[in-house]
Formats: structure tokens, C-alpha cells, sequence
């Protein structure tokens, strides 16, 4: 499933199988969630994609072949493709452990191809191996829902009384990983999205409302998934002294100007911006160990602009997840 342009829809073309070049593998693609980011490109949203483009960066499958100099990975073995394909390893970031920010970096389904497709090809570095306690539709939302949503939680230090605004694939991950640390969750949704508020509920939130109400107590920090600015100061209202607001998606509309009053008394904002191969591997140590129940609906790949309306319209129930 082919993007051709920002604004199109995405359409279904019979495209060359990717050959692997050194140092990568040819994945056989079992299933590839989608996520927002997905929308922001389709939208014109995030600056300069490839084109055409397969879009998808949450991608489960089997390895079909090795490229020269692999030896991580053997043909037939599972491996999930994640958001960072490729970093440069020379930058000041890549040195001191941040290949997030990586100034050169490479991401699945954006500036390479990703996983709305039945092959794609990944530099080996970058692929994980995942928990076989998850089968392939349930393990691809770990790729970045669940792996992106775990760098935000860690963003927010030891807060106890966690917010979550915006409810979609990484909430209903982070909900229970939260959960499963000992931490309290106070979910926020679209304002009278009684059906989500009660799937936060049976997660393990132990209070979820519309994003317009205050919590029940002040919380420790807040995390915003959902792509909506004034989200921001409603969050950093709710939050107490030297509580932390963190912003987890790559695209947000205009944050509106607030009183400083909202941020004094030593509340910070941040970002978090993609993800390390070490989140990875701390995110999927807990996935094995922590029994996280993943709700997918899943659809068949040919029906990818489906699964973006359902998303970009709230239908979504935890997360979609296409199927070749
Ligand atoms: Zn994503
Ligand atoms: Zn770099």
C-alpha cells in the first residue's frame, strides 16, 4: 500500500521485492500496526517523506534472507522493525547515547520503506528480537505504541499519580506497564468517549475522564499522546509542583500561550523524540516479564485506508494492525 503524496490515499500496488544489501535482512511481513505517525505523513503533517513511500514502522515478521555480514539473525527467526532504522553512529548524539536525536538518522515508513507491505528490508543493527509470548498481530504495536510509549513513561521519572491524556495504542501499553510498576493512572480522553474512559478503566486506571475535567488529586506528571496542543497547559493545570508534562508524539497542533503561573513552582515540559535501541531492550525485557494484554483490531493490508480513518477519527480500540 503506496503513498504517493501527501493528502492521497494509499494505493495498492504490485512493487519490486526489496533485495537486502549488506548488513540487512528481507523480512517476510506478518503484521504492521498502525500508528498516528502514520497519519502525520499521509497529512503533510511531517517535513520531506520518501516518495512513494511504504508507509509502517511497527513490523512484525519472519526473516526470508540475509544480506551479506548478518549474523544477529537467522532465516526463519522473528524480528520486529522499529520507528529508527538507521542512525550514523559519528554525530554527538549517536556518541553519548541519544542516536534518537541522531542528526542523520533514517525512520521505517517515512524516509525508508516500511511495513504496508508483505517484504520490506531492515539494517539488521536496528531489528529486535521479540517475546514469544506475543504473537505476531499482538507483538507489532510494541514497536512503537508500546516501545516509544515506555521512553515517555521513563520520561516522567518516579511519578506516582501518572496522567494519560489520549487514549489510543501507546495509553492502553504504558497503562499497563504503569500499572505493573506500582504506579496510579488517571486516564483522559476525548470528552464524552464513555466507551474509552471504561477501557482505561478495566486496564487499571482508577479514574478516567473526559480531557476537559481535573483529576480527583494533582498529579506527578502527565503524559499527552494525543496530537492536541491545548492539551499542554490543561495538563500542566492538573499537575503538581515539580511535576513533569511530557509530550510523546512527533506532531502537535499550536500549544496556546498560558500564564506562568501553570509552570512555576518548577513543572518542566518535554519532548520525547523517537527511540534508542536501548529502550528497546529495557521496554522488551518488560514485555517478556510483564503480562500485557494487547487489544488489536485487525484488518487485512489491502484495507490500510480504512484503518487510517478508523484511527484519525477515534474508532480505534487499542490498535490496528494490517495483515498481508
Ligand atoms: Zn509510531
Ligand atoms: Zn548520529
Amino acid at each position: 500500500m503506496v503513498l504517493e503524496g501527501a493528502g492521497l490515499a494509499l494505493a495498492a500496488c504490485e512493487i519490486q521485492r526489496p533485495e537486502p544489501g549488506p548488513g540487512e535482512i528481507l523480512v517476510r511481513i506478518e503484521a504492521c500496526a498502525v500508528c498516528r505517525t502514520d497519519l502525520h505523513v499521509v497529512d503533510g503533517e511531517l517535513a520531506d517523506p520518501k516518495l512513494p513511500l511504504v508507509l509502517g514502522h511497527e513490523v512484525v515478521g519472519t526473516v526470508a534472507a540475509l544480506g551479506p555480514g548478518v549474523t544477529r539473525f537467522a532465516p526463519g527467526g522473528r524480528v520486529g522493525v522499529p520507528w529508527l532504522g538507521w542512525s550514523c553512529g559519528q554525530c554527538r548524539f549517536c556518541r553519548s547515547g541519544r542516536e534518537n536525536l541522531c542528526d542523520r538518522a533514517r525512520f521505517t515508513g517515512y524516509t525508508i520503506d516500511g511495513g504496508y507491505a508483505e517484504f520490506t528490508v531492515a539494517d539488521a543493527r536496528y531489528c529486535f528480537s521479540l517475546p514469544p509470548s506475543y504473537d505476531s498481530p499482538h507483538a507489532a504495536p510494541l514497536l512503537c505504541a508500546g516501545l516509544i510509549g515506555y521512553r515517555a513513561l521513563v520520561a516522567a521519572g518516579d511519578a506516582e499519580r501518572l496522567g494519560i491524556y489520549g487514549f489510543g495504542a501507546a495509553a492502553h501499553i504504558v497503562t499497563q506497564v504503569a500499572r505493573w510498576q506500582g504506579r496510579r493512572v488517571f486516564a483522559f480522553t476525548r470528552p464524552g468517549d464513555g466507551e474509552a474512559q471504561r477501557f482505561a478503566g478495566d486496564l487499571g486506571a482508577e479514574w478516567a475522564s473526559g480531557s476537559d475535567q481535573r483529576p480527583p488529586e494533582p498529579l506527578d506528571a502527565a503524559l499527552i499522546f494525543a496530537p492536541v496542543g491545548p492539551l499542554v497547559p490543561a495538563a500542566l493545570a492538573a499537575t503538581d509542583k515539580g511535576g513533569t508534562v511530557v509530550c510523546a508524539g512527533i506532531h502537535m497542533s499550536p500549544i496556546p500561550s498560558f500564564s506562568y503561573d501553570l509552570l512555576w513552582g518548577e513543572r518542566r515540559i518535554r519532548s520525547v523524540a523517537n527511540l534508542t535501541r536501548a529502550d528497546g531492550d529495557a521496554f522488551f525485557d518488560i514485555a517478556a516479564r510483564a503480562p500485557l494484554e494487547v487489544t488489536v483490531e485487525t484488518m487485512p493490508l489491502a484495507s490500510a485506508n480504512d484503518a487510517l480513518q478508523r484511527l484519525r477519527t477515534g474508532q480505534v480500540r487499542g490498535a490496528a494492525v494490517l495483515l498481508p
